[in-house]
């Protein structure tokens, strides 16, 4: 018996279903999912399921696909086609599909998928006679920002925050009160010195290509700079604010928060450092 899923509406074998290359769970894990046992064909637990989705579903500003009763009768139905009498069933909804852009897009539908799977209690039954091992390991859930991950969800809320505020960017803090980076894009200061800074890189930043290729321009240049980690008071209070990506190029930053940078226009070392990054990208290419 093939497996079937179900794929927006159509049920499939599992070889041709598939999904949106430009779905938003595969390219930002912008999406929500539940797992729900099935014990003698019954799905247990339904209601707490459904309950914890709706929540997520909120909690993301997904709309859901359709109402809770049509949901659970395909849940029914895939767990009847795929015949489990013990198992489980799969259910995914992402924000569904939209050209790659950080921010929620307007007007998507949300993308179902459901998939079952029968699983053996007899099975279960003898891995809980043995008993399991369990190991420890750090809660790094995530700390690995210096990874270039698709688990973007973080950063789409931040760059959705930033948009609900009409900015163009969120320049994330850490617990310490440090500028990390911004949502997609590497943050640096001009401190009332005139001292060029920006952060070191580690496992709390993503280490922008941009961002070196400028500071290899800089280093070349003589123009001094800092790496370290600064403060929210210092990016409110500094000279200049600037972002790096390799979307944005070198951006002069205006306004953080109610702070207005300097006179309110792009700082003079922010647009000499734009200019170098566009002399150097002209002699690379
Ligand atoms: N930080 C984050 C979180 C990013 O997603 C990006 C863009 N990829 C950057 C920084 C900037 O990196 P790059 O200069 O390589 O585009």
């Amino acid at each position: 018996m093939s497996r079937i899923a179900y794929v927006n509406g159509q049920y499939l074998p599992h070889r041709h279903a598939s999904i949106h290359i430009e779905d938003r769970g595969y390219q930002f894990a912008d999406g929500v999912y539940e797992v729900v046992t099935i014990v003698n064909g019954k799905m247990i637990d339904e209601e707490g399921h459904m309950e914890r989705l709706w929540r997520s579903l909120g909690e993301l500003q997904i709309d859901a696909p359709m109402k809770a009763g049509p949901l659970k009768m395909i849940m029914r139905e895939v767990v009847r086609r795929n015949g489990v009498v013990n198992g489980i069933i799969y259910l995914q909804i992402t924000r569904g599909v939209a050209p790659r852009d950080h921010p929620f897009p307007k007007n998507t539908t949300p993308a179902l998928v459901m998939t079952a799977k029968r699983l053996s209690m007899d099975k279960s039954e003898r891995t809980a006679q043995a008993g399991v091992n369990v190991v420890t390991v750090p809660d790094i859930r995530w700390d690995r920002c210096d990874i270039k991950s698709v688990s973007l969800l973080p950063n789409v809320l931040a760059k959705q925050a930033a948009k609900d505020k009409n900015a163009y960017e969120a320049f994330q803090v850490d617990k310490n009160g440090m500028v990390t980076e911004g949502s997609s894009t590497n943050a640096w200061i001009v401190n009332q010195d005139g001292k060029v800074i920006t952060r070191p890189t580690s496992n709390e930043i993503l280490a922008g290509i941009t961002r070196a290729s400028l500071l290899r321009e800089l280093e070349k240049k003589g123009v001094e700079f800092e790496l370290r980690s600064f403060t929210v008071e210092e990016l409110h209070n500094a000279r200049e604010v600037f972002l790096t990506s390799s979307t944005s190029y070198v951006l002069p930053v205006v306004k953080v928060d109610e702070h207005v940078i300097g006179n309110g226009n792009p700082g003079s070392i922010s647009v000499t450092l734009r200019q170098i990054y566009r002399d150097f990208m002209e002699d690379a290419s």
